[in-house]
């Protein structure tokens, strides 16, 4: 019997390694609270992701939180409902309605040129994800929030490490916000960041993590507690030290991925990194009306060879049942959004899946 596959595995270091880490932590019991492996973290993770300030959270949900409180962002705001269910579930929780807007099959990412026709008085931001890593329309994007004057945040939860020609992807928009839960390409088991543009910013985001203390007596909002620890903060140091090995395991994994599948009938792939440097953090395939079976009965056929791939993003969000009588989450609105929710399969991918499951994996799927 062969081993199950999973859709992700964790990076996981010689647990050797991370001892000298919890030893010092032992030793000067500084557990949390922006402690030395929490400043630490967060000037290594500026320096990588080539980003001037960033402010750790606990994990990349309540830095969406965060962020939307940050930015005063209220009524209502503009979002994809192809994304992993924090996205709305952040508006939900800042008491802000979402409204739905369909996504460019292309990229799978908010359609620019819907998002102005959803515009009302109430709107103040837009929240668009980079969705497997690929890129928004970042200038688009930004444009219409020039034009009527609102904010933009990006769910970066699958962007880490991403750039384009000018440099981090994260430093578009308002605030950026990753997440380094177990299941991304870089994680320190729970946890997250919000990328700021300034070092206000920062500290404004810092004050709001710890329950909107500014020093031991003053409260000035009512912020959550979303600090990282130092346990956590000291995982992510270590994790930094072979995130390039592993980047470059998931591109091996891609490019066989890309090859293997690349003729397949019915199998459509998301366009190559191009002009951007990705980060391999997702492989999905779309499978078309062509191919001989669903993508269900796809889904279940690698099942059945302990080959767990994922419907990643199945149900889509407007069809959970707290926003489904939104009148934007109605299937005529998200055309796209319903038949992208029904097509795409996220193959296992890991910097630790040989080329050989690889090869195991797609043989299952052209065996179809
Ligand atoms: C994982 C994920 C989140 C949530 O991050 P957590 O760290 O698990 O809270 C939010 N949005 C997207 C798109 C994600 O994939």
């Amino acid at each position: 019997m062969t081993q199950p596959i999973y859709v992700a595995q964790p990076d996981l270091p010689p647990l050797e390694e991370f001892l000298p880490y919890l030893r010092e932590i032992w030793d000067n019991k500084i557990l949390t609270n922006g402690g030395p492996f929490h400043q630490q973290f967060e000037q290594a993770l500026c320096e990588f992701l080539g980003v001037e300030h960033l402010s750790l959270c606990s994990n990349g949900t309540l830095g969406l939180v965060t962020a939307l409180q940050a930015l005063g962002v209220t009524g209502e705001v503009i979002t994809t409902p192809y994304s992993f269910v924090a996205s709305a579930h952040s508006l939900l929780w800042n008491r802000i309605q979402p409204v739905f807007v369909d996504i460019d099959p292309a990229t799978l990412t908010l359609d620019p040129a819907k998002i102005e026709a959803a515009i009302t008085p109430r709107t103040s931001a837009i929240l668009a994800v980079h969705c497997y890593g690929h890129r928004c329309e970042v200038e688009a994007i930004q444009s219409i929030a020039d034009k009527h004057g609102l904010k933009v945040i990006y769910d970066a939860a699958h962007a880490f490490g991403v750039r384009d020609t000018k440099g981090s992807v994260l430093r578009h928009g308002d605030l950026s916000v990753l997440s380094f839960h177990a299941t991304k390409v870089f994680h320190t088991f729970e946890g997250g960041a919000i990328v700021c543009p300034d070092a206000h910013t920062k500290q404004h985001v810092d004050h709001l993590k710890n329950f909107g203390f500014v020093n031991e007596t003053t409260v000035v909002e009512a912020g959550i507690n979303g600090k990282m620890s130092e346990v956590n903060a000291a995982f992510g140091l270590l994790q930094l030290r072979h995130i390039q090995s592993s980047l470059a395991r998931r591109r091996q994994v891609d490019a066989a991925y890309r090859e293997a599948l690349s003729g397949v009938a019915g199998i459509r792939l998301l366009q190559g990194a191009g002009e951007l440097e990705v980060n391999y953090s997702y492989f999905p395939v779309l499978v078309e009306a062509n191919f001989p079976i669903s993508r269900d009965a796809l889904y279940e056929k690698l099942r059945a060879h302990s080959i767990f791939a994922r419907r990643y993003f199945y149900p889509l969000i407007a069809n959970f049942p707290m926003y489904k009588d939104l009148p934007s989450a109605q299937a005529g609105n998200l055309l796209e959004a319903n038949a992208a929710a029904n097509k795409v399969l996220c193959l296992p991918i890991y910097s630790a899946l040989s080329l050989q499951d690889v090869t195991r994996i797609v043989n299952i799927v052209r065996g179809a």
